[in-house]
Formats: structure tokens, sequence, C-alpha cells
């Protein structure tokens, strides 16, 4: 079983024709370990796709099997990154990265032990006790990929994480990200509008054409990796 099979999703907004249709019968799938990239122009479903994957929301038809099981909401076995990195203002910066162990049946000494453990993977070690709003753009969504680790999903979801820092922090989080991705050996999928990032970062790309989002094609990318 493939680790993500998206199969026959369509998704309208609203009601009948006078709806917006985003997604148009999309299927393709992720296999374990692969860093996959979903890219297309803006408005073309992108977004839509990434929450009907994490369970944010419901496809109209069609369904999305994690390891041949349909999901039903958000689980543990997807973490998420989003573009504006959406960290608690309130809570320090190891305090953010606990989150989700704190749901889980896990003592406070191991969720500590474990989210420094993130911290440490993504070179924030130093400012666990800071708080979000000290840290730059870059080192925010550091943040937010420990967070999203911290639980050790199987799959790791990523809407544009890098759309909101400047261009030379993305090429060191893209480093960063394929350091992690072969450490880990997660199963990525990537969402963002730009082909340049999507080359550089996939196995293979899925290639959604303008709205309504349909897959245009599926590319794979022959990268000489480090
Ligand atoms: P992308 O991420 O590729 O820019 P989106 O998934 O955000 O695309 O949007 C796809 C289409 O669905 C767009 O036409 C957008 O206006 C529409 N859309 C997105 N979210 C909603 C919503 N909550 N209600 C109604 N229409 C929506
Ligand atoms: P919990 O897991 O108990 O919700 P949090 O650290 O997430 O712990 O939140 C602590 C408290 O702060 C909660 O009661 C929450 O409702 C409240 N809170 C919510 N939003 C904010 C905010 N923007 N700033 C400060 N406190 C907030």
């Amino acid at each position: 079983e493939p680790a993500v099979a998206v199969d026959s999703v369509t998704k309208r907004y609203g009601e009948g024709d006078s709806g917006t249709l985003a997604l148009e019968d999309v299927s393709f799938e992720a296999h374990d370990g692969e860093f996959l990239v979903i890219v297309g122009p803006s408005g073309c479903g992108k977004t839509t796709l990434f929450r009907i994957i994490a369970g944010l929301e419901e496809p109209t038809s069609g369904e999305v099997r994690i390891h041949g099981d349909p999901i039903e909401g958000p689980g543990m076995d997807r973490g998420m990154v989003f573009q504006e990195y959406l960290l608690f203002p309130w809570r320090t910066v190891l305090e953010n990265v606990k989150f989700g162990l704190e749901q889980q049946d896990v003592s406070e000494a191991e969720a500590e032990e474990r989210a420094m453990k993130m911290l440490d993977l993504v070179g924030l070690a130093d400012e666990a006790e800071k708080f979000p709003k000290e840290l730059s753009g870059g080192m925010k969504q550091r943040v937010g990929i420990a967070r999203a680790l911290a639980v050790d999903p199987e799959i790791l979801l990523m809407d544009e994480p890098f759309g909101s820092v400047d261009a030379q922090t993305r090429d060191a989080l893209h480093d960063e990200l394929l350091r992690i991705w072969n450490e880990t050996n997660k199963t990525v999928l990537f969402v963002t509008h730009d082909v340049d990032e999507a080359v550089k970062l996939a196995d293979r790309v899925v290639v959604l054409q303008p709205s309504p989002g349909r897959v245009k094609e599926v590319v794979d990318v022959d990268l000489d990796r480090p």
C-alpha cells in the first residue's frame, strides 16, 4: 500500500452550479519515504488538497487513504506545517514543540526529552525558552517543523512552508529540510506554486492545472542529491 493514496478527490465549495469547483477528480499516490511536491498556479486548489489530506476538510467525493486506511479527520500519522507558522504565541519554543505530545499518553519528562531532541534536529536547542516573537521567520518555521515531527508522524504535510521567508533563508531551509528528510525517512508531501522549489526538492512532482485543479502530469525528478 502507498503511504498516501489520493483517490478521485473532487471538492466543490457551496451549492450546485453556483459553487466553486476547486478540485476535480484528483488521483495520485505517495510512496513510503518519498518527497512528493504538489505544484500549480494560485487558485488551482493546492491548499484545498492539503487540507483534505490533512483531514481538516472533507472532499465532496473521493477519498484519501494512509497505508490503505481511509482517513477520518486529522491524525497523529500526519504532521502539518503551514505557511503562516501558526505557532502558539503565548508558549515558548519548547512548549510549542511539546504541544502534540501533550495530547498523547507520554510522561512530562519524555515529552520534554523528545521535544528537545526535535529542537536539536532543527538546530534550535539554544532557543528553547524563547517565545515565537523573538525569532526570525526562518527560525519560526524550523520550530514549526520540529513541532510537526515531535509526535513522530509517518507523513509530513507542508503547505507553502517557506512562502513567508526571504530567498536566502528559503535556500538554507531547503537544505535543512532535505537533511531532516534524509535523517528521519519521512514521507513528505509539500505544496508550492514555485516550480523551481518543486524541482529542487522533489523525487516526484504532481502538477495541477489551473482551476478547477486537475492532475496535469506527474513528473519524476532525477536528482543528484548529496
Ligand atoms: P490554491 O491553494 O492553489 O491557491 P485554494 O485551494 O486556496 O487554491 O482555492 C481553490 C479554489 O477554491 C479557488 O477558486 C478558491 O477561491 C476556492 N476556495 C478555497 N477555499 C474556499 C472556501 N472556504 N469557500 C469557497 N471557496 C473556496
Ligand atoms: P492548553 O493546552 O491548556 O490549551 P495553551 O498553552 O494552548 O494550553 O493555552 C493556555 C491558555 O491560554 C488557554 O486557556 C488558552 O485558551 C489561552 N489563550 C488562547 N489564546 C491565547 C493568546 N493569544 N494569548 C494568550 N493566551 C491565550
